[in-house]
């Protein structure tokens, strides 16, 4: 397409949906809702740069982005779903141009279920859903950083877990997400369900297999917590503390993440809480259980350095702010050259893991750990190290040696759904996107092992 802000194509999708002030064109515009936070990776910011939609669409219902797609089928626009724009590898940028399918004001709320299921649309905020939920006794199971502006149907689609991850598991563990409503991308687009198992077809497809338009999502029973954040010596003793509340199912947690100094030199408004050249850690843990872990903290050599109510999300401090890939973005804020990899250690060997690490890469990996619950109970030592950036070369020896002593690695620096390690090897979603995208519109370029020639054969 040229010439967007005449394009024909903006007019005739204006027309089907009755509202040309939903259909958007400004060059800055789409420009600005064409980004994500790609740049987080030296290696994407390289490859993404300047890559935009042609224009956006804003639709309201599952019924019009029906309409939308239809069109679109027609005419072989590519259409890239678009929640917030939080996503962190060029999740939501359009590789070839086309629709910018913006669907942020889908964004109500049908139910909270008295069995503690919330039935949304794609565009509600991560953030209004625990608000809403906890006003009836429920809260989400997990979320990621970014949960004031991300959207649920942007989680679904590029995110994995995060804050209650260590007593709920990822998104993808414990049937969190019950059921889905997707629209295809055929000559007639469909709406259809996926329930139970086949939610997977789904999730983390980056909007390449279909649109969602409705989420049952299962909450968790609201627990009142409190924050406090630890000080220790060394890294190992906070990992050590770390690790035994994490695993511990007697300790009612949210949150429990340890930093290596110099990490939480970075967090700027939270500085006072981080003694000079020591590890943190920052917990949020039940209110009835503080004043417990603070003593056995101090027990193990700890220094309690900050401890308050949790008073919701627009209260500060609020130590989730600095974690998962928060981290990240407080280390680029001191100095440009850091980025990141997320990891998944190994519980049995993550500390000879974490050696061998650093005797190779010494302080161009920074340790940040995040604790998660994995499908079969066991607790992950995941991490979302720091990285001091020099090359690529370099950032791929670092990804290669994780690899090489057991160290998971889902590579954040890849553009496509295959590489960035949250695929399902049993292909469902590729086999989803043969079903409901054979023309290969939706997301282009991100599902690297669909070809449309092969289907057309
Ligand atoms: P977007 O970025 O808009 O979209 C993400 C993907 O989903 C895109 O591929 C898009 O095409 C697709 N998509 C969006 N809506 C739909 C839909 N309705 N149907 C189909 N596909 C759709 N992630 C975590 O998992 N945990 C974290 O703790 C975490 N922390 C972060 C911290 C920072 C500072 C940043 C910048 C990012 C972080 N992220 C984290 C990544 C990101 O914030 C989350 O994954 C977030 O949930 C994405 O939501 P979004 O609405 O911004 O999605």
């Amino acid at each position: 397409m040229t010439n967007p802000t005449n394009s024909p194509h903006a007019r005739e999708l204006a027309a089907i949906l009755g509202d040309a002030t939903r259909v958007l064109t400004h060059p800055q515009v789409v420009e600005q809702l064409s980004r994500d936070f790609y740049w987080y990776s030296p290696v994407l910011r390289k490859q993404l740069d300047g890559k935009v939609g042609d224009l956006v669409v804003q639709p309201l219902s599952a019924a019009e982005v029906q309409s939308v797609l239809r069109y679109c089928h027609a005419h072989n626009l590519p259409v890239t779903a678009r929640g917030a724009g939080t996503g962190n590898y060029g999740q939501a940028v359009p590789l070839h141009g086309g629709v910018v399918l913006d669907l942020a004001r889908m964004d109500s709320i049908d139910e909270i279920r008295p069995d503690g299921v919330a039935v949304c649309e794609p565009g509600v905020r991560l953030g209004t859903l625990e608000i809403e939920a906890r006003k009836v006794g429920w809260e989400l199971r997990c979320y990621p950083s970014t949960i004031i502006k991300a959207s649920v149907g942007g989680f679904l689609g590029g995110g994995s877990g995060g804050i209650g991850s260590v007593a709920h598991g990822n998104l993808r563990d414990f049937q969190t997400v019950r059921a889905l409503e997707v629209v295809t991308m055929e000559a007639e687009p469909r709406v259809v369900l996926h329930e139970g198992e086949a939610v997977h077809d789904i999730l983390h497809a980056w909007g390449t297999n279909g649109i969602v338009t409705r989420i049952w999502l299962a909450l968790a029973p609201a627990v009142e917590w409190s924050q406090c954040s630890v000080a220790f010596d060394t890294f190992d003793a906070a990992f050590d503390f770390s690790e035994r509340i994490a695993g511990d199912p007697a300790w009612t947690k949210r949150l429990v993440t340890p930093f290596e100094w110099p990490i939480p030199s970075f967090f700027t408004p939270v500085k006072q809480y981080a003694p000079e050249g020591k590890a943190l850690i920052f917990f949020l843990i039940a209110a009835e259980q503080l004043a417990a872990l603070e003593a056995a903290a101090r027990e193990r050599g700890g220094e309690v350095t900050y401890s308050g109510a949790y008073l919701g999300l627009r209260t500060r401090p609020l130590l989730s702010d600095y974690t998962w890939n928060h981290t990240t973005l407080w280390a680029i804020r001191a100095d440009e050259a850091y980025t990141y990899l997320q990891c998944a250690f190994d519980p049995a060997t993550v500390r000879d893991q974490m050696r061998q690490l650093k005797e190779r890469f010494g302080r161009e990996i920074l340790f940040h750990m995040e604790f998660w619950k994995s499908g079969d109970g066991r607790m992950i030592p995941g991490a979302i190290p720091l990285v001091y950036y020099t090359t690529e070369e370099r950032l791929n020896e670092m990804i290669a040696f994780c690899r090489q002593i057991g160290v998971f690695v889902a590579n954040p620096h890849v553009n496509n759904v295959e590489g960035g390690g949250r695929y399902r090897a049993d292909n469902v979603q590729l086999l989803a996107k043969q079903r409901y995208d054979p023309k290969g519109l939706l997301n282009p370029g991100k599902m690297i092992t669909f070809k449309p020639e092969e289907i057309a054969r």
